[in-house]
C-alpha cells in the first residue's frame, strides 16, 4: 500500500473484479432509470468506465459498494465543505429528524437559517429558501422579469445555473447572439429572450446593452464561474456588469450556487465584492441535504408572493433538516475551516501541477480562491471557447488513473475539484502520491 495509516483501500485481489457490486447496480440502473443515473455526470459519459456506487463516506473518504475507498475530490460537487459526517450536522440532523421531518408551515430553522444567509452576504437583505440551485435561478430570473417589466436576459456562454429552460441556451456565432435551445424540450421561444454572450467580454456586453439596452430584466452570471472549469472573471469584470446594469435599469443576478459559503464565508462576494441586486445560493448552505435560496435588495424580494404579485413557492422549501443541516454547517464553517480549506487546495493544485509539468503535460491551473481546475490546454483560458480547446482525452487517462488509485475526481473535464477542511495530512498524501502516476498516463493520451 503506498500511503499508510489505516487505509482500507482495496487493490484487485483474487480475480474478484473491484467493481463488480457497482457494475450489477449500475446494469438494474440502466434497465429503470436513463442511463443508471439521476444527474447525467454521475454516468462517467466523459470519462467512460463504470461510475463508482457510493455506500458511505467519512471525512475526506468516500467508500463504493465494492469496499474499495477513495479521498474524494468532488465533495458531492460542493456542499461537504466539512467533509463526510461532520459530527455537528451529524447532531443537528439526528435532533432535528427527533422532531420531525417536515410540516408544511413556517418553522424556527427557517428564520434562523435566513438570518445567518443575510448576517454573512451584505447585499441580501431579505432572502427565500428553495430546495435546489435551478429552483433558485430561475425564480431569480423570473423575479427579474416581474420586477423590471422587461423580458429579455444576458447570460455568458459556459456559465451552468442548473436546468432551467431560459437559461439552457448555446451561443450562436455572433459576439451577441439570442440563445439557441441547449436541449431538446427548450423550445425556440424559452431560449429567444435570453441573449448569450462569450464570457468575460465586455465589449459584448456593451454591445448587448447598446441594441437591448431597455429590454434587458437581468444579467446572470456565476459570481465566479466554475462549471466550465474554473475561469475566473478577470479584473473588473463583475464591476463592469454591476456599471451596465444600473446605466440601464437591469438587475444584475450573481449566481453564487457553487461559490458561496465556499470561498470565503461570504462566498465570492467576500473576495470581489460587487453587490448584486439578486443572489443565488445552493450547495454549502444545504450541508448535503436539498437547499438552496435567492435574495438580494428588499424592494426587489417585496415583489415575490405573498407579498408581491411574482408567483414561487415550494412544499418542501424550508424543509426542517435541510435548513438543520445548512445551519449547522455554516455555523461550523469559521476562519479556520476556510483556511484548511485554502492550504489543501493550494497543496494538491501545486501538486497536480507539478506532476504534469514533470510528465511533459501541457496543462494550466487555475485558481480562484480555493476552487481550482486544470485544463489540459496551455493557455489561459477565459471563456468557453477556451475551455473546449483541451484534450479530454488527456484528462480521462488522468481520471482513470487517479480513480485506479483511490482518488476521486471530477468524472468530466470541465468540472472543479473540490476539497473540504477534512482533507488532512494522510488524504492530501494519498492524492499527491498518486499524481505521477496519473500524469505519466496523462502524457500517453496526448
Ligand atoms: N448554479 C450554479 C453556479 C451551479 O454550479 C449549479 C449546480 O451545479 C446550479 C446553479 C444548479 O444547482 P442544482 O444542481 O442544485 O439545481
Amino acid at each position: 500500500m503506498p500511503w499508510g495509516g489505516g487505509c482500507a483501500w482495496r487493490g484487485y485481489a483474487g480475480g474478484v473484479s473491484l467493481t463488480e457490486k457497482s457494475e450489477d447496480l449500475f446494469a438494474r440502473a440502466r434497465e429503470i432509470v436513463p442511463g443508471g443515473v439521476n444527474s447525467p455526470v454521475r454516468a462517467f459519459g466523459a470519462v467512460g468506465g463504470t461510475p463508482r456506487f457510493m455506500a458511505s463516506g467519512q471525512g475526506p473518504y468516500i467508500t463504493d459498494v465494492d469496499g474499495n475507498r477513495y479521498v474524494d475530490l468532488v465533495c458531492s460537487w460542493g456542499p461537504m465543505i466539512l467533509g463526510h459526517r461532520h459530527p455537528a450536522v451529524v447532531e443537528a440532523l439526528q435532533e432535528a429528524l427527533a422532531a420531525g421531518t417536515s410540516f408544511g408551515t413556517a418553522t424556527p430553522g427557517e428564520v434562523e437559517l435566513a438570518e445567518e444567509i443575510v448576517s454573512l452576504v451584505d447585499p441580501v437583505e431579505k432572502v427565500r429558501l428553495v430546495s435546489s440551485g435551478t429552483e433558485a435561478t430561475m425564480s431569480a430570473v423570473r423575479l427579474a422579469r416581474g420586477f423590471t417589466g422587461r423580458a429579455k436576459i444576458v447570460k455568458f456562454a459556459g456559465c451552468y445555473h442548473g436546468h432551467v429552460d431560459a437559461l439552457l441556451a448555446s451561443a450562436g456565432s455572433g459576439l451577441v447572439t439570442f440563445g439557441l435551445p441547449d436541449t431538446p424540450g427548450v423550445t425556440g421561444a424559452s431560449a429567444a429572450d435570453t441573449v448569450v454572450l462569450p464570457y468575460n467580454s465586455v465589449e459584448a456586453v456593451t454591445e448587448a446593452f447598446r441594441e437591448f439596452g431597455d429590454e434587458i430584466a437581468c444579467v446572470i452570471t456565476e459570481a465566479c464561474p466554475a462549471n466550465m472549469g474554473v475561469v475566473p472573471p478577470l479584473d473588473g469584470f463583475n464591476a463592469k456588469l454591476r456599471e451596465l446594469c444600473t446605466a440601464h435599469g437591469a438587475l444584475l443576478i450573481l449566481d453564487e450556487v457553487l461559490t458561496g459559503f465556499r470561498v470565503s464565508e461570504a462566498g465570492w462576494y467576500g473576495l470581489d465584492p460587487v453587490k448584486a441586486d439578486l443572489m443565488t445560493f445552493g450547495k454549502v448552505m444545504g450541508g448535503g441535504l436539498p437547499a438552496a435560496a435567492f435574495g438580494g435588495r428588499a424592494d426587489v424580494m417585496a415583489n415575490l408572493a405573498p407579498e408581491g404579485p411574482v408567483y414561487q413557492a415550494g412544499t418542501l422549501s424550508g424543509n426542517p433538516l435541510a435548513c438543520a443541516a445548512g445551519l449547522a454547517t455554516l455555523r461550523a464553517c469559521d476562519e479556520e475551516v476556510y483556511d484548511r480549506v485554502d492550504a489543501a487546495a493550494l497543496i494538491i493544485g501545486r501538486a497536480a501541477s507539478d506532476a504534469l509539468a514533470a510528465a511533459g503535460v501541457p496543462h494550466r491551473l487555475q485558481r480562484a480562491g480555493s476552487l481550482f481546475s486544470i485544463f489540459f490546454t496551455e493557455d489561459q483560458v477565459t471563456d468557453f471557447a477556451g475551455a473546449q480547446t483541451q484534450n479530454t482525452a488527456a484528462y480521462r487517462a488522468f481520471f482513470h488513473a487517479m480513480l485506479d488509485q483511490g482518488v476521486y475526481l471530477p468524472p468530466s473535464a470541465y468540472e472543479a475539484w473540490f476539497l473540504s477542511s477534512a482533507h488532512d495530512e494522510e488524504a492530501l498524501s494519498q492524492v499527491a502520491e498518486a499524481l505521477p502516476a496519473a500524469a505519466k498516463a496523462a502524457a500517453q493520451a496526448f
